[in-house]
């Protein structure tokens, strides 16, 4: 339906650029909590991911998801977002 300009974005991860409506927005909200953002349009320093579990191994791995995020993450955050990015993956696109 609309097919007029798609949203580029690229994952943090592969940096492979891809339609913003087919990567997953990890967002920094003003509180400093860290979650995906289902909406795609929470305020806050965002990152974008490819929904493959490659992608979330290698940002967890190499630190790049806290550096386009501009904080750290610790264990407890990480193990949310895994779960998210399960849940989501599962649910297909
Ligand atoms: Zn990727």
């Amino acid at each position: 339906m609309n097919t007029s300009k798609t949203p580029i974005r690229t994952c943090v991860a592969c940096r492979q650029k891809a339609a913003k409506s087919t990567l997953l927005r990890i967002v920094r909200l003003a509180d400093r909590s860290v979650g995906f953002d289902g909406s795609g349009n929470l305020p806050g320093r965002g990152a974008y991911l490819c929904r493959h579990t490659s992608c979330f191994t290698a940002a967890q791995n190499s630190r790049r998801l806290q550096r386009a995020l501009r904080c750290d993450l610790d264990e407890a955050t990480w193990i949310d977002l895994a779960r998210d990015f399960n849940m989501m993956c599962q649910s297909g696109t």
